[in-house]
C-alpha cells in the first residue's frame, strides 16, 4: 500500500566522498603542495567535485552542503569557529595557507620559513579517517567565518539543488578537541554557542529550512558534564530560526537515548543499522512535530542492503509516521568509495553482490519509491536486489563447509602453549643463543623505486614470474648482506616482495577481493584501498615459506618469519556484513596458522606476527572493549601458539597506548612483543612495568618516521630508561616500526648506530 502523496517522506543524504572517483582531489592536492599548479586550479578542480558529487545525490530531497573539504571536515569547522593554533595566527599568506599549515604544517608557500607543527591527528570514532583535532587553550577565542559554508551553499543552489548544510555540532566539536593547557574544553561552551546561533541565524537569513547538526558524540559513553552541555547547548540553539536535525551515527544511543530524544531540535537522525533496535523507542519518545531521521542503507561496509528485509519493519513506521519519517544512509557516505561502475576488472558475481556510494544512494531512492508509490513502482529494482543478494547467500565461493567445520571445532587448546613463557624462554635461549639485549628490526627495509617497478612491471605482465622471482631474492640477498655486516642479530628478509602487508596475504587467501578504484580517504590527500574481505577464507597454499627459507639459507643468523596477523588483517580490510566480525577473525586466525606451522617446518625458529590494528578495533564503548578484546587476542594466540616450545614468536604493535589493555597484550603470550617508544622516553613502558609484564620487550629506539639519524648516546639512552622498568635480560634492541618508507642511505647509519648502542649496553652489564 502507498501513502498519501502529502504524507511523502523525505529522501536525504548525510554526507559524500569528497575524494572523487578517481581520487582527483588527491592529485590536485598533492600538485598544488609541490607547487606545481596555483590555487585556482586546486579551487577549480574541489568546485568541479563538488558539482559532480552533488550531480550524483540530484533528486534527494535535501542534498548536503559544507561536507565537501580541502583536507579534513573537522578543521573546516575550527576555520568556520575561528579557532586557529595561537602558533599560525598572525602568519602572513591567505586563508587557505594558513589552513593547510595547521593540516601539514606548513602552507604550499612555506619553502623554507614559516614551518609550523601540524596539528595533531586522530581517528574518527571506529573508522580509518583522521581528523585534525581542534586545539583549545585559555586564550581560545571563537569568531564566526562563515564564508566557507555560504558559498558552498550558494554554489549548490544555483546549481538547483535544495540544499542542507552539514554542521559539527558543537558538544562534538569541543570533545574531540584537546587544550594545550589546562583549560576544560566544557568551559569553553558559553563562548561558543553565540557563535553557533550567530551561524544559524545567517543560514536562516539565507532561507535555509533545514541544518544538519552531527553529535556522533551522542553514541559514546558521556559523563554528566557532557550530558548536560548537550542540554544547554540545543536550549541555546533552538528557535534560531532554521530547523536542526540533530545527526547521530556509528552506533546506539544507548543511554543517551532520552537525552537526545530530549533536545530541542525538529528532528533527530538515528543509526538504524547499528541501533535497529531503538527505532522503536526513538519513535515514541520524539514529539508530535519531530522528524525521525533513519539510516537504512550502511554507510560503512560495501555490501548491497537487503532492500525487501528494510521495507518490511520501515514500511510499517513509515505509516506510522507519514511525512516525519525521513531517510538516508547511517551515516556520511565518506567511508566507502565512491563509485562501483568504475570496476572493470573485480570478478562479476562479486560485483553483483556490491554497492559503493552511488549504489546506495541507488538503494535509497528505491527504497523511498516504494515507501511513497508501493513496491510495485519499484518491481523490477527489488527483484534485481533479491536476486544479488540470493546469489551471495548461496554462492560456494562465500561459503566452505571444511572452513565452517574448522571453525566450530576451535578450542581453547588451539590457542595454548605447550609450555609457560619462563619454561619456553629456556629452551629458546639455548637453542637460539642470542646475546643480551638482542638486535633487530621490525621486518621491512625500503621500497626502493626498482622495487615497485618491478612489482609493477610483474603486476602488469611485463616482467615473467621467474625474473620477478629473481630480482626479489636480490633485494632479500643485499638486504641480509647489509644487516650481517650491521652486525644485527636477528635478522629478516626486507619484504621488498609486499606491496602492503594486509593486501600481500589478502591476494594470496581465497575469500578475498580486490577493487582498482575502491578508495577511501584516510587523512589528507592519502587514500587507502581496502581488500574486501567476501567469502570463508581459507589459505590454499604457503604464502611467505618460499622466501623465507629463501632468506634463511644466506645466513647462519636466525631469520626472522614475517606474517600480518588475523586481527590487523579484518581490520584493515570491508569485512563481511553476514557473519559476526569474531567469526571472519577466526577464519583468518586458521589460515595464518597453517602459514606459522609451515615456516616451522621449513626451518624457521622465529616467526614475527604483526598486529598493529589490534587497537583500532576496539568498539566506540568501553563496556563492549571486553568482548572484542576476548575473540581478537583469542584468534592472534590461535594462530601464534601452535608452535614447538622453541619457535620464538613475536608481534609487533606501533601504536603508543597500552594503558588500558595491557591485560589483553600479556594474554596473547607472544615470547617477544616490539612496541612504538622512541619518541615517548619509554613512559609506555611504565604500564608493563606496573603489570608486571612477564615476557621478552623490544622498545623502538629510532624514530622511524623522521630522516634523521639516531646518535649512539641517543639510544642508549633510552634503552637505559626501558631498564629502569623491565630487566635487561628481557628487552630488545630495535627499531619503533618497518624502514620501508626510508633510504638506505638514512638506515644504514641508524642501525649502525643501533647495533653500537648494544654493544655499548652489554659491555656495561
Ligand atoms: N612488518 C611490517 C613492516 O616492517 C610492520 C609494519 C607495521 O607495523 N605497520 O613494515
Ligand atoms: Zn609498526
Amino acid at each position: 500500500m502507498s501513502l498519501q502523496s502529502a504524507d511523502k517522506s523525505r529522501l536525504h543524504n548525510l554526507g559524500f566522498p569528497r575524494i572523487g572517483a578517481r581520487r582527483e582531489l588527491k592529485f590536485v592536492q598533492e600538485a598544488f603542495w609541490k607547487g606545481e599548479i596555483g590555487e585556482a586550479d586546486l579551487l577549480a578542480t574541489a568546485a568541479g567535485l563538488r558539482q559532480q558529487n552533488w550531480q550524483r545525490q540530484s533528486g534527494l530531497d535535501l542534498i548536503p552542503v559544507g561536507d565537501f573539504s580541502l583536507y579534513d571536515q573537522v578543521l573546516d569547522m575550527s576555520f568556520t569557529l575561528g579557532n586557529l593554533p595561537a602558533r599560525v595566527q598572525g602568519l602572513d599568506g591567505s586563508e587557505l595557507d594558513q589552513f593547510f599549515r595547521v593540516a601539514r604544517g606548513r602552507s604550499a608557500n612555506d619553502s623554507d620559513c614559516h614551518c609550523v607543527h601540524a596539528g595533531e591527528m586522530t581517528k574518527w570514532f571506529d573508522t580509518n579517517y583522521h581528523y585534525i583535532v581542534p586545539e583549545f587553550s585559555a586564550e581560545t577565542r571563537f569568531s564566526l567565518n562563515p564564508n566557507r559554508l555560504l558559498s558552498h551553499l550558494e554554489e549548490a543552489r544555483a546549481q538547483g539543488h535544495s540544499a542542507k548544510p552539514v554542521l559539527l555540532g558543537p558538544v562534538t566539536y569541543l570533545l574531540l578537541g584537546k587544550a594545550k593547557d589546562e583549560t576544560q574544553p566544557l568551559s569553553l561552551l558559553a563562548q561558543l554557542l553565540p557563535v553557533y546561533a550567530e551561524l544559524l541565524k545567517q543560514l536562516a537569513d539565507k532561507d535555509v529550512e533545514w541544518v544538519q547538526i552531527d553529535e556522533p558524540a551522542l553514541v559514546t559513553e558521556l559523563s554528566p558534564e557532557w550530558q548536560a552541555a548537550y542540554r544547554t547547548a540545543y536550549a541555546v540553539l533552538a528557535n534560531s530560526g532554521v530547523k536542526l536535525l540533530l545527526t547521530t551515527y556509528f552506533g546506539q544511543l544507548g543511554e543517551n537515548l532520552d537525552l537526545a530524544c530530549s533536545l530541542q531540535v525538529e528532528g533527530v537522525h538515528l543509526d538504524a543499522i547499528n541501533a535497529g533496535h531503538e527505532v522503536e523507542t526513538v519513535k515514541r519518545r520524539l514529539g508530535a512535530d519531530q522528524v525521525l531521521s533513519l539510516g537504512v542503507v550502511n554507510g560503512r561496509n560495501i555490501w548491497k542492503t537487503d532492500l525487501n528485509k528494510v521495507l518490511d519493519w520501515l514500511e510499517p513506521v513509515a505509516r506510522d509516521l507519514g511525512e516525519r519519517l525521513w531517510i538516508a544512509p547511517s551515516c556520511s557516505l565518506l567511508h566507502v568509495p565512491v563509485d562501483l561502475d568504475s570496476e572493470q576488472t573485480l570478478d562479476a558475481e562479486v560485483l553483483s553482490w556490491l554497492a559503493f556510494a552511488q549504489q546506495k544512494l541507488d538503494e535509497i531512492r528505491v527504497l523511498h519509491r516504494a515507501l511513497n508509490e508501493g513496491r510495485d513502482a519499484v518491481a523490477a529494482e527489488l527483484a534485481e536486489n533479491r536476486c544479488a543478494l540470493n546469489s551471495r547467500r548461496s554462492s560456494p565461493r562465500v561459503h566452505n563447509p571444511a572452513v565452517q567445520k574448522a571453525v566450530a571445532a576451535i578450542d581453547v587448546a588451539l590457542g595454548e602453549r605447550q609450555s609457560p613463557y619462563l619454561r619456553r624462554a629456556a629452551l629458546q635461549r639455548d637453542k637460539l643463543n642470542l646475546p643480551l639485549y638482542p638486535t633487530t628490526t621490525i621486518g621491512s627495509f625500503p621500497q626502493t623505486q626498482d622495487i615497485r617497478k618491478a612489482r609493477l612491471a610483474f603486476k602488469r605482465g611485463e616482467l615473467a614470474a621467474v625474473e620477478y622471482e629473481t630480482r626479489m631474492k636480490q633485494e632479500i640477498e643485499f638486504a641480509v648482506r647489509q644487516q650481517e655486516a650491521l652486525g644485527l642479530d636477528v635478522l629478516v628478509h626486507g619484504e621488498a616482495e609486499r606491496n602492503d602487508m594486509v593486501e600481500y596475504f589478502g591476494e594470496q587467501l581465497d575469500g578475498y577481493a580486490f577493487s582498482q578504484f575502491g578508495w577511501v580517504q584516510s587523512y589528507g590527500s592519502r587514500c587507502v584501498k581496502p581488500p574486501i574481505l567476501f567469502g570463508d577464507i581459507s589459505r590454499p597454499r604457503a604464502m611467505t615459506v618460499a622466501w623465507s627459507q629463501y632468506a634463511q639459507s644466506l645466513t647462519d643468523k636466525p631469520m626472522k618469519g614475517m606474517l600480518t596477523g588475523p586481527v590487523t588483517i579484518l581490520n584493515w580490510s570491508f569485512v563481511r556484513d553476514d557473519q559476526p566480525r569474531s567469526i571472519s577473525c577466526q577464519q583468518l586466525a586458521l589460515a595464518i596458522r597453517e602459514e606459522v606451522q609451515d615456516l616451522e617446518r621449513a626451518g624457521i625458529d622465529i616467526i614475527q606476527i604483526d598486529e598493529a590494528a589490534l587497537r583500532e578495533g576496539l568498539p566506540l564503548r568501553r563496556s563492549q572493549w571486553a568482548e572484542y578484546l576476548a575473540w581478537a587476542v583469542e584468534s592472534f594466540r590461535i594462530t601464534a601458539n601452535g608452535v614447538a616450545d622453541t619457535t620464538q614468536i613475536h608481534t609487533h604493535m606501533c601504536y603508543s597506548e597500552f594503558n588500558d589493555i595491557i591485560e589483553a597484550i600479556a594474554h596473547m603470550d607472544a615470547d617477544v612483543i616490539t612496541i612504538e617508544t622512541s619518541r615517548s622516553d619509554m613512559e609506555l613502558l611504565d604500564v608493563f612495568d606496573e603489570f608486571h609484564y612477564p615476557n621478552e620487550i623490544g622498545p623502538g629506539v629510532y624514530d622511524i618516521h623522521s630522516p634523521n639519524i639516531p646518535p649512539v648516546e641517543q639510544m642508549v639512552k633510552l634503552m637505559r630508561l626501558a631498564a629502569q622498568r623491565i630487566p635487561a635480560e628481557r628487552l630488545w634492541v630495535n627499531p619503533d616500526c618497518g624502514l620501508k618508507t626510508r633510504q638506505w642511505s638514512e638506515v644504514i647509519p641508524a642501525l649502525q648506530n643501533m647495533v653500537d648502542a648494544a654493544k655499548v649496553l652489554r659491555e656495561a652489564e
